[in-house]
């Protein structure tokens, strides 16, 4: 999961009150949320939805609500569904929900299971670690096509990218330009436009070295 800003007014089809799914409403919600689910941080997911955050239940003001439109992908839009109503609100400026949250890479590429571990006992943050786990640990899911398998194999192709830069920056003869350029690549793959950023981002905060020099770039919007 990663922060979002939601810099983007209203969509002007919302004001209709008839559809809350329109071409506008899915182009600003791309915008806002760099194109990735706000759950499992997939780039351009090939199902896509418009979910309400907090489910509506056909009330009328959360349906139309602009603040309450995220942008998922129909996997985890369908493992959420109403039964994950009390998550921490990415969206929201006062919530790190990438600190919040550890979640550790998988150690190969076909390795059965990653780990989501709370960083604390409130019920928001027990219940997105719970969805999380379910996302990228289950394999009894509604949607067949993305598997929880190919998701892990996903992030660790990411985990690698990060590895081939940390090879570089603490290869014995780096030079200082080497790892200034290995430092700047690493913020590539932490910044919230990437995909499955919380995973690497949990590497930087893990190492004793590249945190404090990191620290300040994760969880920026
Ligand atoms: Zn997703």
């Amino acid at each position: 999961m990663f922060n979002v800003v939601r810099n983007e007014p209203a969509p002007a089809s919302l004001s209709g009150k008839r559809k809350y799914d329109s071409e506008d409403v899915l182009t600003a919600l791309r915008k806002v949320f760099h194109k990735k689910c706000y759950i499992c941080e997939t780039s351009e997911p090939s199902g896509v939805n418009v979910e309400h955050f907090i489910p509506h239940r056909g009330d009328e003001g959360l349906k139309y609500d602009w603040g309450n439109l995220y942008f998922s992908c129909d996997r985890c839009n369908n493992i959420k569904l109403a039964q994950y109503d009390d998550l921490l609100d990415c969206c929201d400026p006062n919530t790190e929900v990438v600190r919040a949250i550890k979640h550790k890479p998988p150690m190969t590429a076909y390795a059965r299971k990653l780990d989501i571990e709370a960083q604390s006992n409130d019920q928001k943050t027990q219940m997105t670690a719970e969805l999380l786990d379910r996302v990228f640990n289950s394999d009894h899911t509604p949607n067949k096509a993305v598997t929880a398998s190919f998701l892990r194999h996903k992030v660790f192709d990411r985990y690698n990218l990060l590895l081939d830069q940390l090879n570089k920056y603490y290869a014995p003869v780096a030079l200082d330009k080497e790892k200034e350029e290995a430092l700047e690549r690493i913020k590539l793959l932490i910044a919230p436009t990437a995909p499955y950023s919380a995973f690497i981002s949990w590497c930087i905060l893990e190492d004793e070295e590249l945190r404090p020099l990191l620290d300040g770039y994760i969880g920026q919007t």
